[in-house]
């Protein structure tokens, strides 16, 4: 028989003597872990409107009390300044153990168009297998798959190989305004060797996957001074620069027709993937039909010499996100405007720093602007960053997580990259100095944040065992 040297053969955890009572607890109480999410399910705690505060504290202490109730410690809500956070934790794994810190989110999206809806969002419905309604993937079904693992471990007087802290936010929704002042505050209860994250989708139930890469942000809006005011397009249109138009000359400098960014210094710091990384990424299944399909558009284009799912994944990239100038109302007006004014956002990745690019943006844009007289003023204001994330594959952690998810899926994970960003995963890296993995158990056809949202309970008891499999996976690893 063949062997491949470089797999290690995982052990499923009902299999494992170290994890297999705490996953036969887990399989005997599978219609309690249903009947207690759907609970929690029923409490419609959206964040973003003030009158569902009292249902978000709600759902603050339903977690509270389960994770006491599952063997936890020290299980408190924190009040942050909005909504609080609950926490908990179990440290007797002895000091030369890691320590895992659990995050998620008890708060959802708003459910409306309610409409669309074919049961009410907030009555969860089994159909196919799958629970739907309002924040059942995104984030309840998902975190609450950790906090069932633990109960399972904990119970009858089961242990933890490694130290675990739990931490679930109320306000990831709407845009976690407090959440960094906290962890900032908190930081030494939150401290910790990796942050564990569910909150993301994997790429099939038969495919594993874990999330090795978010995209950062510099988000600036752009402003071109001409004329001190507007002007008769008559008696000055051909004589005085337009600004509208020198705003669309500079923003035309900032990428070639080869859809590289030409911004001097842009690309300084990106990190490429291996060749390793490469080729893995052309395995991963991505469709480009289906991705220009859900476009609208008759072909991509991007930066050349890049797949389609690498210029979203592994390339930074500079967008305009709107422009304006001038007349914009129906019918006619001859004016030649004063100023135009765009708003650009340049997707970063890792390791280019936001604050660096927004002032590289704006020297590239003035050093333009000396050579385009009549442009009295061009200004770059920042109006938002955020750091792009690159977890190391090779971290202990990450080979736990792979291994886990191998044990429960009979499948190693492949490692993806998002295009988007995870805000939190950017206030755990500066603020705990951790990185974070984000093994997530959603499946793309999930609706999150729209109407029929959905998440699968075949994926939330695999992730219940994976989660059972994960602690010792890391305390093996963490050991060696
Ligand atoms: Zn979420």
């Amino acid at each position: 028989m063949e062997t491949n040297t470089k797999t290690t053969p995982v052990t499923a955890p009902a299999d494992d003597p170290r994890t297999a009572d705490a996953v036969a607890r887990a399989r005997a109480e599978r219609d309690r872990t249903e009947q207690r999410l759907f609970e929690l399910l029923r409490i419609p705690s959206v964040s973003t409107k003030v009158e569902h505060a009292g249902d978000c504290r709600s759902a603050a202490a339903f977690l509270r009390e389960e994770l006491a109730d599952g063997g936890l410690e020290h299980a408190e809500v924190l009040e942050t300044g909005g909504l609080p956070c609950v926490y908990a934790d179990w440290l007797h794994a002895g000091d030369d153990a890691p320590t895992v810190l659990v995050y998620g989110h008890y708060d959802v999206q708003p459910a409306e168009p309610l409409e669309l809806w074919e049961t009410p969002p907030f009555e969860p419905t089994v159909r196919d297998g799958s629970v739907y309604g309002r924040g059942t993937a995104d984030d309840k079904g998902q975190l609450w798959i950790h906090v069932v693992a633990l109960r399972a471990m904990l119970a009858d007087g089961g242990t933890l190989p490694v130290n675990v802290k739990v931490i679930i936010e109320g306000e990831e929704e709407s845009g976690s305004e407090h959440l960094d002042g906290f962890v900032e505050r908190e930081r030494e209860r939150l401290a910790c060797d990796v942050v564990l994250v569910s909150d993301t989708h994997m790429l099939s139930a038969e495919q594993p996957s874990i999330v090795s890469s978010l995209r950062g942000m510099a988000y600036c809006e752009v402003t071109v001074q001409g004329p001190a005011v507007d002007l008769h397009s008559g008696i000055f249109g051909g004589a005085v620069r337009n600004p509208a138009e020198a705003l669309a000359n500079l923003i035309a400098s900032c990428k070639d027709a080869d859809g590289r960014i030409t911004i001097p210094g842009f690309y300084d710091d990106v990190v490429e993937p291996s060749a390793d990384e490469r080729e893995a990424m052309t395995k991963i299944g991505f469709d480009d039909d289906e991705f220009r399909r859900d476009a609208g558009v008759s072909a991509t284009w991007g930066e050349s010499g890049w797949s389609v799912y690498e210029q979203i994944g592994a390339r930074p990239t500079l967008e305009i996100n709107g422009m304006w100038s001038g007349y914009i109302e129906p019918g006619a007006k001859t004016v030649l405007p004063a100023s135009a004014h765009a708003k650009i956002s340049m997707r970063l990745v890792a390791d280019q720093d936001w604050s660096r690019i927004g002032d590289l943006l704006e020297r590239h844009l003035q050093t333009q602007a000396k050579d385009m007289p009549g442009v009295e003023r061009v200004t770059v204001e920042p109006l938002h960053g955020g750091r792009p994330v690159l977890v190391d594959t090779t971290h202990p952690a990450m080979k736990a997580a792979t291994t886990a998810l191998e044990a429960t899926f009979g499948k190693p994970p492949v490692f993806t990259r998002e295009g988007g960003s995870i805000p939190v995963v950017a206030t755990f890296t500066e603020q705990l100095d951790a990185p974070t993995v984000l093994m997530g158990f959603g499946l793309p056809d999930d609706c999150l944040h729209s109407p029929n949202e959905k998440f699968s309970l075949d994926q939330l008891h695999k992730g219940v065992e994976t989660s059972i499999a994960f602690w010792h996976a890391y305390a093996d690893v963490h050991d060696s």
